[in-house]
């Protein structure tokens, strides 16, 4: 297994400016501290509420908000320690697919437009090849090339999202970032574009980094799931481990969520309360532990860290100090 992606120790501190001198008073520690890797070929997914870090992990990777520290290698390379220029660059590498395809496309452009002026950003075919490529890749990601003189508004929702993904694919990248890349779809919807994402994985040899808030969608494409809460990672496992043997109490709960319930999954239900605290000021110790059912007085004081068990197949781990007695 070659890695593709190696994120280690990333950190994204916004800063919140206060007082009548505007200086940083605090920061919003939307991603606290984040390793993992992706190789090539896989589907990784990250999950975990709104405000969990899950986008701004992905933006952070791309530097389309600069982190704060930490390193992005990616093919060997540390992406932080790029010009932005050469950043620019390597986007032919690693393209990203937005939930909505509508607010990253411009609404004047046909697709023809659209997908020309990426490869001509990358300086992707020579000019006269490109129309051809188009006419290619709309027949790819399944939207007619008859269409290809159209604009945004002639497309349903799905067929806006194929714009997304061709365009992605137009410079031939190695990884693709899904963020929310089918949440605003229709369920009948998504299956089909997350089939048609399954469909190009193979046929690109693609690697995927998928997020999305719902464990019910992010089953159907992922090998290895990473769940993260208030900007830290909970629990890491490649997709069966997880939906058969989740460990972290906030996994358990995020799948006591999806509304079919899971045969496999012999875990108890727990439903979360209340809100996700603010990553402002996290709670001390696991962040966890203002809403887990389980939170003892050492919770509150120790921060647990990743780590597996015996019990527990090599590639998952979870942070939470009691998982010796979470046992399926
Ligand atoms: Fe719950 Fe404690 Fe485990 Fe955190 S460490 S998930 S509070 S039991
Ligand atoms: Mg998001």
């Amino acid at each position: 297994k070659k890695e593709l992606l190696k994120v280690t120790d990333l950190k994204q501190h916004f800063p919140i400016k206060g007082g009548l001198l505007g200086r940083t008073v605090n920061h919003v520690k939307a991603v606290d501290g984040v390793n993992f890797t992706v190789y090539e070929g896989e589907t990784v997914s990250i999950v975990g509420e709104s405000g969990c870090g899950k986008s701004t992990t992905g933006r952070a990777i791309l530097r389309l908000e600069e982190p704060t520290s930490g390193q992005v290698e990616f093919d060997g390379i540390n992406l932080l320690t790029l010009s932005k220029n050469e950043m620019r660059k390597k986007r032919k590498d690693l393209q990203i697919i937005f939930q909505d395809p509508y607010a990253s496309i411009n609404p004047r452009q046909t697709v023809r437009q659209v997908l020309e002026e990426a490869m001509e950003i990358q300086n992707i075919a020579p000019k006269s090849e490109r129309t051809e490529r188009i006419l290619e890749l709309m027949e790819t990601v399944g939207l007619g090339s008859h269409q290809i003189d159209r604009f945004p508004h002639e497309f349903s929702g799905g067929q806006r999202q194929r714009i997304g993904i061709a365009r992605a694919l137009s410079v031939d990248p190695k990884l693709i970032i899904c963020d929310e890349a089918v949440s605003a779809l229709d369920v009948s919807i998504q299956a089909q574009v997350i089939n048609l994402l399954k469909r190009l994985q193979k046929e690109f040899k693609l690697t995927y980094l998928f997020i999305s808030h719902d464990l019910g969608v992010v089953r159907h494409i992922s090998d290895r799931i990473i769940v993260m809460y208030l900007g830290k990672i909970v629990e890491i496992a490649d997709k069966k481990s997880l939906f058969t043997n989740p460990k972290h109490p906030y996994t358990r709960a995020l799948l006591s969520a999806i509304p079919v319930p899971d045969p496999d999954n012999k875990s108890e239900r727990i439903i979360l309360e209340g809100d996700v605290p603010s990553p402002i000021n996290p709670p001390t110790g696991c962040r966890f532990h203002t809403r887990c059912p389980f939170a003892t007085d050492k919770c509150k004081q120790e921060e647990p860290v990743l780590r597996t068990t015996d019990e527990m197949s090599d590639e998952h781990q979870a942070a939470c100090h009691y998982i010796e007695e979470f046992t399926s």
